[in-house]
């Protein structure tokens, strides 16, 4: 197998345009250096993906970045037949199942984009790939490139790495946010909208998703989530990730300290209750500072503060409300409707059987009109 392949896929834990996409750790395996990662589509199914750049060689250096120009370290190139032959012999060896694939930028986004571009037509026409391909938008990418990219593959990104103009400007001055970054992600909800899916992939678009950079710009999670709600809102996005900072030497932020991994898992968290549990973002539970509370789930927070005295009665609540209740979640709150309907929840010990973490339940909830927090010592 190439080296580079090796090289760039491990170095993958550091994405170009945008930081961390994913960590090489013990679930993945290494197959010749190449590191493959284990992963769950969105349908649920598990796959094997192969997370690599096309290139590490970049022009531009942004603060933060790993592969910022004038950074010492070894780099590597592939052309998008050479990296499209190499992937499908991984694939053919039953070794990948689906590839994710970035690029640092050389002679511009509109360049590096149609190399991308290239690579996706090469594996899905010529080569007759049909696993799954997760196909990067460089920054400054044109409209009719976009548009290709949501019809060779399932899924496309924009990493914005920051939640506004102001704050990439710390992380990424070159970078503009608007025309680079965020109209192509405008154009990708577009396209979704307005134009029949022709020429796509299993005929329907990619969906879309973006990445920040969280902690990086001294931005607060009130900034991010706000950003991450009009992203679900105004832009479709499927998801949104965060990515904890962390320094990386011989960087213009070596000095600047990491994130607390446990502010990544909060802001996932909260970004959850905005996309999939009803909530808007003025629900969510920020401090004065605009921060969420680090020790607290903030699902839990909200229903000590909205709950805790005023419980949610389990056999008369709307699907909404039951949402509310920290331990339910969207398949659950189905359950306990499909459920109820046959007869009374009165026990904690239905929901546990429903698959409900009724201990966390309890304090917010009625069962049959009385308290279930009272049950829990039954347990
Ligand atoms: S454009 Fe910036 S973030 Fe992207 S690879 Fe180059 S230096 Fe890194």
């Amino acid at each position: 197998m190439d080296n580079r392949l090796g090289l760039l896929s491990s170095q993958m834990n550091f994405e170009a345009d945008g930081l961390p996409v994913s960590h090489v750790n013990s679930t993945c395996s290494r197959v010749k250096d190449v590191v493959i990662h284990p992963a769950v589509m969105p349908n649920g199914r598990k796959t094997r993906l192969l997370k690599t750049l096309l290139s590490s060689a970049c022009e531009r250096d942004c603060f933060y970045c790993p592969f910022r120009a004038g950074r010492d370290f070894r780099r590597a190139t592939f052309a998008p037949e050479e990296f499209a032959r190499l992937f499908m012999q991984l694939h053919k060896a039953d070794l990948a199942d689906g590839l994710f694939i970035s690029s640092a930028l050389a002679g511009g986004g509109i360049r590096t984009q149609e190399k991308l571009l290239d690579t996706a037509e090469i594996l899905r026409g010529k080569m007759g790939f049909r696993g799954y391909i997760h196909l990067k938008i460089m920054p400054g990418a044109e409209k009719g490139q976009v548009m290709r990219a949501m019809q060779l593959a399932d899924r496309v990104s924009v990493n914005l790495e920051a939640p506004n103009k102001a704050r990439l400007a710390k992380l990424a001055p070159r970078k503009v946010f608007w025309e680079e970054l965020l109209q192509p992600l405008r154009w990708v909800d577009e396209i979704r909208r307005e134009k029949a899916p022709q020429g796509a992939f299993k005929g329907k678009w990619a969906s879309s998703t973006t990445q920040f950079v969280a902690g990086g710009a001294g931005e607060s999670d009130l900034e991010l989530l706000s950003t991450t709600s009009r992203g679900y809102k105004d832009l479709g996005l499927a998801r949104t990730y965060f990515m904890a900072f962390n320094p990386v030497p011989d960087t213009p932020m070596e000095n600047k300290s990491p994130t607390p991994a446990l502010r990544e898992l909060r802001l996932y968290q909260a970004s959850f209750l905005l996309r999939d549990y009803g909530f808007d973002l003025e629900e969510l539970p920020f401090a004065s500072d605009e921060n969420l509370p680090l020790p607290i789930d903030p699902k839990e927070a909200w229903a000590e503060i909205h709950l805790k005295h005023t419980p949610i009665e389990v056999n008369d609540a709307t699907p909404r409300e039951l949402l509310r209740v920290p331990g339910i979640g969207p398949k659950l709150a189905q359950k306990i409707i499909r459920a109820r309907r046959v007869r009374q929840l009165r026990d904690l010990s239905q929901l546990k059987k429903l698959g409900i973490a009724s201990k966390r339940a309890a304090p917010f909830i009625l069962l049959d009109g009385k308290k279930a927090a009272s049950q829990v010592r039954l347990f």
